[in-house]
C-alpha cells in the first residue's frame, strides 16, 4: 500500500473527515485490522485564512510548496491537499515536487462525467466559485458548471468560514443551504458539487433533490484507489 500525504488544516474539521473516511474506506476494502499508511500535516488555518483574505497567495503558495515537499521527505507517495480552494494554488505548490498530487477538482469531474450528468451547481468558497482555476478545470472536463447569484454566494461563504471551519453545525444554516442547493436545481443543475470540503457536514443526498458530488468522499475515496493500485 502507498502512503498517502494530507495535506490539510484547511480546515481541521474537515482534515478530521478525511481521516476518519480513508480509514473507514480501506476497513472496508482489506477487512481485518488494515488502516491507510498516511502522513497528515495539519496547518493553523487562521494563518492561512488571513493570506487568502488579504490576497497574499503568493506566500500561501510558497507555505504549501515547502509543507509538500516536506511530505515528500517524510515518505508519501502521492498528495492529497484536503481544500477545494487552495488548489488555487496546486502548481506553485508542486513545483520541484517529485510525487503526483490527486487534484480534487479532477477526482470529481471525473466521477460525474462517469455517471452521465453534465451541469453540475457549485456550492463552494466564493474564490472556487468565482475565480476560474477551478471552474475552468470542471470545463475542460465538458461540464458546465452553475453558480448561485450573488446575494447566494456570500452566505455560502460567510457559513463555510464563519461556521463549519470552527466545526459548527445549525440547522438554520443547513436549510439555508438546502434552498440555494434547489435554487441551483430550479436553474437547471442535475447534480450538486459540494465544492468545499466541509459542506457535505450540511448537505448530503438525503436533503438534496439530485445527485450530490461530495468532493471530500470522491477524495477520499479516489485517493485509496491510488493508494492500493
Ligand atoms: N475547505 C474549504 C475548501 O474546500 C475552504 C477552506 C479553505 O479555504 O481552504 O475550499
Amino acid at each position: 500500500m502507498k502512503t498517502i500525504g494530507i495535506l490539510g488544516g484547511m480546515s481541521a474539521a474537515s482534515t478530521q473527515i478525511y481521516y476518519r473516511k480513508m480509514c473507514e474506506i480501506v476497513r472496508k476494502r482489506l477487512g481485518g485490522l488494515h488502516s491507510p499508511e498516511l502522513l497528515i500535516r495539519s496547518l493553523d488555518f487562521a494563518r492561512i485564512e488571513t493570506l487568502q483574505a488579504s490576497g497574499q497567495w503568493d506566500e500561501a503558495g510558497r507555505i504549501l510548496n515547502a509543507e509538500a515537499k516536506g511530505l515528500e521527505r517524510g515518505g508519501s507517495d502521492l498528495i492529497v491537499l484536503a481544500t477545494n480552494t487552495m488548489h488555487k494554488l496546486a502548481e506553485q505548490m508542486m513545483s520541484g515536487v517529485g510525487i503526483p498530487l490527486l487534484h480534487i477538482a479532477d477526482a470529481t469531474a471525473n466521477r460525474i462525467t462517469k455517471s452521465g450528468l453534465k451541469t453540475p451547481g457549485l456550492m463552494a468558497t466564493a474564490f472556487t466559485m468565482e475565480q476560474t482555476f477551478y471552474i475552468d478545470r470542471l470545463k475542460a472536463a465538458g461540464l458546465q458548471p452553475i453558480i448561485p447569484d450573488d446575494a447566494d454566494r456570500a452566505e455560502v461563504h460567510r457559513i463555510i468560514y464563519d461556521e463549519l471551519c470552527k466545526d459548527i453545525t445549525t440547522t438554520d444554516s443547513r436549510s439555508i443551504y438546502e434552498n440555494i442547493a434547489q435554487g441551483l436545481i430550479e436553474k437547471g443543475a442535475d447534480c450538486v458539487i459540494l465544492g468545499c470540503t466541509e459542506v457535505g457536514m450540511l448537505l448530503n443526498e438525503c436533503n438534496v433533490s439530485v445527485p450530490v458530488f461530495d468532493t471530500t468522499l470522491i477524495h477520499c475515496e479516489s485517493a485509496i484507489d491510488a493508494a492500493l493500485a
